[in-house]
């Protein structure tokens, strides 16, 4: 049996599995760690705390129960093609940390059934898949909240570059925090899409830019995601910017991206994408073409930075090129809406991005009318969007985009996990992993109608309560 404290002693992982200290010693105040866990020789564990409390727990305790959530009010199960999968007093059962059945209203598990059952009151709450962001940029060292500043007082770019700020500022900070450092804050960042409902995320990396470095951020997301709840599905963004010291020499830049980050990255099972930033002042349509062609070769999966502040024509070619999805495209024309509606890739849109650079909304209907699936996400980085939250993001696209309440949960569960080609997630289903939000909300619609507020009561992966 390997039992470990976790990060800052905010959980401990028994056999692979990581149990939140919340779940363990529901008193515990945020401000206390756990210091020390340790089994005992009579079937008890004992916890030590850093404010000198310690505790006793039977080995049950560790033990995953099978799960029952009953009497919830609404169920979202986005089990259908279309829709929510709406489903009123129902109860859902999960064992082994698959969802075992939805018991419909009115029939309950015997008395001998509920035996050694952990059961969740859903009365007056809504349970829904556990969300899953398509587009998250969560390793990186520092924040830039006085760029912010100044973009706020009406800066220009040229102001911010000089006054240090920029993409090159986070990848100056991301190359000198050390690997440890990266873990934390990359933790934080995990737990911060927790709080917020999210059991999957897609990560990339794309703040060190040269190949050691963009390999050690993978290396980070598969450090951290081993051992947070939230399972990170890992994206090579070598292709994010061509760093300083390669202004002169991009072919350069450009070799190491296809020749050492991507075979290294694939090989090394590290990624499972390759992302590209197909924009004026990134990478060129050419460029991204040559590099996607690289990435397919070596096994990798396709998502494109596409059409954020120009039509580059990125989104044709990624669709041509069979990619997985398609990300930002507040600039998209319509003859690439038309190239993506021939093709099976996703459109992720990011209203988080849109906001905070006075961007215009992405064409949301424009691109349901054409058939094109779409998927939200939060595009969580230091720079453009710097939020967790996925409900903010369905509010957004909801009040300023013209995308249906519905269209928008299934943008966060089903279809952010079809873009991932994800095949046991985002739709609660028996069989499926048993990830699972229960929101504090009378209606499903008051989520993203009530923007702002975090109406998540409790997170469950796989079948384990992960956050009270
Ligand atoms: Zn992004």
């Amino acid at each position: 049996m390997e039992l470990d404290v976790l990060h800052h002693g905010s959980a401990i992982r028994l056999d692979g599995r990581v149990i939140p200290l919340c779940a363990l010693w529901p008193g515990a105040r945020e401000s206390h760690r756990l210091l020390k866990a340790r089994k005992l020789p009579d079937k008890t564990f004992e916890l030590r705390m850093s404010n000198g409390d310690s505790k006793l727990l039977p080995d049950t305790v560790f033990l995953s129960p099978p799960l029952l959530i009953e009497n919830i009010s609404q169920l979202l199960t986005c089990a259908d093609e279309e829709g929510v999968g709406l489903l009123e007093d129902v109860s859902v059962f999960c064992r082994g940390g698959r969802v075992e059945e939805v018991i419909p209203a009115g029939s309950r598990l015997s008395h001998s059934q509920r035996e050694g059952v952990q059961v969740l009151d859903g009365r007056g709450c809504v349970v829904t898949p556990g969300l899953v962001d398509p587009h998250t940029h969560p390793v990186f060292a520092g924040q830039r909240s006085v760029e912010f500043g100044l973009k706020a007082a009406g800066a220009t770019y040229l102001e911010i570059h000089k006054a240090g700020g920029g993409i090159q500022s986070t990848v100056d900070a991301t190359r000198a925090a050390s690997f440890e450092a990266l873990e934390a804050q990359c933790w934080r960042n995990l737990s911060r899409l927790l709080s917020w409902g999210v059991t999957t995320c897609e990560g990339k990396s794309g703040y060190a830019l040269e190949t050691e470095g963009e390999l050690r951020l993978l290396e980070v997301l598969r450090s951290v995601s081993q051992r947070h709840p939230i399972d990170v599905i890992p994206t090579l963004l070598g292709a994010h910017s061509v760093p300083r010291e390669y202004r002169e020499r991009r072919e350069d830049y450009l070799a190491q991206v296809i020749h050492e980050m991507i075979p290294r990255a694939a090989s090394e099972g590290l990624a499972r994408y390759c992302d590209v930033y197909c924009e004026e002042g990134a990478f060129t349509l050419e460029e991204t073409e040559r590099v996607f062609a690289a990435a397919q070769n070596a096994g990798l999966g396709l998502r494109l930075h596409a059409e954020q502040f120009t039509d580059q024509g990125g989104t044709a070619l990624a669709a041509h090129m069979g990619a997985a999805s398609v990300d930002h495209l507040e600039a998209i024309t319509p003859d690439s809406i038309a190239a993506l509606a021939k093709s099976q890739t996703h459109a992720v849109l990011l209203p988080g991005a849109a906001l905070s650079c006075r961007a215009p909304w992405p064409p949301a209907t424009a691109l349901v009318d054409a058939g094109v699936p779409i998927a939200l996400g939060t595009d969580f980085n230091p720079g453009s969007s710097m939020t967790a939250s996925l409900p903010l993001m369905m509010s957004l696209a909801c009040m300023q985009m013209g995308i249906s309440v519905e269209l928008a949960w299934r943008a966060v569960t089903v279809e952010s996990a079809r873009s991932l080609g994800l095949k046991d997630v985002g739709q609660i289903i028996a069989g499926y992993q048993a990830d699972l939000v229960i929101f504090d909300a009378p209606d499903y619609r008051y989520i993203p109608y009530h923007y702002g507020e975090n109406h998540v009561r409790t997170v469950i992966k796989g079948g384990q309560v992960v956050s009270c």
